[in-house]
């Protein structure tokens, strides 16, 4: 006799998936929210870091400081790795599902013990976010047909998600952790990675074969123990974390040999490919990512000049308000994200449709001039000084509207570009690469800023105030440069991207 059985619904195809009416596919939606809490999870715990350290662990200050660039580093850094075990092995599903394991315990061990298992847990952390934070986006990626002019808009979308998880997670992480305590704090972190993940368990069917396994042919015996073998190493190299964000002498070696032995890897795959339009595309892709570095340099002065200047040198007045002016530098970049970034997506379909869409290299370009705009506005700041030595917070705050600006032309645009240029097989691996561009960015801003912005004395003085304005004049003309480099390889880059726009 046999047993009848409900057929259970076939899987969705790639086919179904791909033909979406309206603006956005509805698995948007799912990864939006999933990136949206692990960006919670991320920028909450990057909000209490350095006050932690201080405070609860009684770090000396430079070392926190140090510590933290430390981790901002790797955390970026650790995504190339992880996007290569993705290609190879586990697919984007699964390994998000590790990452996000990985961060849930993470921030666990720290809420349970924050202080004696603060470092453990925020090597998993890293490890986690490495597994996690570029699969995201690729999967986003492959939600359209190639040449979809939709995807823009929807890297918008997914933009402004990431960017309210971060709003609201550093202010609830820090307000947790400064008013009620650390553990509440990272547990916060903890818990709504869980519940991304589940969210993500719960959807990822509706994602069909979208990062699937890549060894799906394989005989089901030998791919778990690839499997397992990429969680052992994965595991293993939680100690060498633990060494390496404590050791903060150490982040000079590493940052000095992972991004040459990236590009080292770049390459042996760059020149394996046969085709040459693949290949073509891969260089261009690459040359985006090194600009990217330069844009994320100027970016992240946020969390460190930019947060001493706020610190000492702003009044209290935005608008009608009065308001701290460390929240308005914590914040005002996201909002102004999450309002503008699904509108600008919509404003490139909108040109698109009339055929007047620019390039990316020239959004790019574009993106460049409005972050030099936006130093010089700060540098603008030099004209508002009052009495008491303080300049203008509103000034300020209209910076950062038109650095938010530069970056909607950059960062959201810069994801959708890389999983158009980058072939199915290596797109984990150029996503790890954009975001490594981020790692050395935040490297590379921690030196811009002591060199360009350099702090004078413990107490703040009209000196310094003014040192500072110059520093943000020279940023900015700096960026010009970039900017018009940027524009002077068009022709080049134009005919490097073939087909992608
Ligand atoms: N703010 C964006 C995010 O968190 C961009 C980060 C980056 O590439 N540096 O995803």
């Amino acid at each position: 006799m046999e047993l009848s059985t409900t057929p259970s619904k076939p899987e969705i195809t790639l086919e179904e998936i791909h033909s979406f009416k309206g603006k956005y596919p509805k698995q948007l939606w799912y990864l939006f929210t999933v990136e949206m809490w692990e960006r919670f999870c991320f920028y909450g715990m990057r909000g209490i870091l350095t006050i932690f350290m201080i405070d609860q662990l009684l770090v000396p200050k430079q070392d926190a400081i140090l510590q933290y660039a430390a981790i901002q580093s790797f955390v970026y850094a650790f995504t190339f790795v992880g996007g290569i075990f993705a290609d190879k092995v586990l697919g984007f599903k699964k390994s998000l599902i590790f990452g996000a394991i990985m961060m849930v315990l993470g921030n666990a061990l720290v809420a349970i013990a924050p202080d004696s298992l603060f470092y453990v847990g925020i090597s998993l952390v890293v490890i986690g976010t490495g597994f996690f934070k570029p699969n995201v986006s690729s999967m986003v990626g492959e939600l359209y047909r190639d040449g979809d002019p939709r995807k823009v808009a929807g890297f918008g979308m997914f933009y402004s998600g990431i960017n309210i998880g971060a709003l609201l997670g550093g202010i609830l992480c820090v307000y947790l952790g400064k008013y009620v305590s650390w553990g509440l704090a990272f547990g916060a972190a903890s818990f709504v990675m869980l519940v991304g993940l589940t969210i993500f368990s719960i959807t990822k069917r509706q994602l069909g074969p979208i990062g699937n396994s890549p060894l799906a042919g394989m005989p089901k015996k030998q791919r778990y123990l690839r499997e397992l073998l990429t969680y052992v190493v994965a595991i293993i190299a939680v100690p060498l974390i633990y060494i390496l964000v404590q050791e903060t002498t150490y982040t000079d070696y590493f940052m000095a040999i992972i991004g040459p032995a990236a590009l080292v890897y770049f390459f042996i795959k760059y020149f394996q490919e046969k085709d040459a339009a693949v290949r073509s595309k891969l260089l261009a892709a690459l040359i985006f990512i090194l600009f990217s570095v330069a844009f994320f340099a100027l970016f992240e002065q946020a969390g460190g000049a930019l947060a001493a200047f706020s610190k000492d040198y702003l009044d209290h007045t935005l608008l009608f308000f009065q308001v701290d002016p460390n929240a308005v530098n914590n914040s005002a970049n996201a909002f102004f994200v999450i309002i503008f970034s699904p509108l600008l997506g919509l404003f490139w379909v909108w040109l698109n449709r009339k055929k007047k869409e620019p390039n990316t290299v020239v959004k790019f370009g574009i993106g460049f001039i409005l972050l030099a705009l936006s130093y010089i506005v700060f540098y603008t700041l030099l004209f508002y000084i009052n009495a008491e030595g303080k300049t203008s917070l509103n000034v300020f705050t209209g910076g950062y509207f038109v650095m938010t600006l530069a970056e909607l032309c950059i960062s959201p645009i810069g994801l959708s570009l890389i999983t158009s240029l980058s072939p199915k097989k290596l797109g984990g691996m150029m996503m790890g690469l954009w975001f490594l561009g981020s790692a050395y960015g935040q490297y590379f801003a921690g030196m811009l800023g002591t060199t360009v912005l350099p702090v004078l004395s413990e107490q703040p003085s009209l000196e310094e105030l003014v040192t500072y304005c110059g520093g943000f004049k020279t940023l900015a003309i700096g960026v010009f440069g970039v900017a018009i480099l940027m524009f002077v390889l068009i022709p080049v880059m134009k005919k490097l991207m073939r087909e992608v726009k």
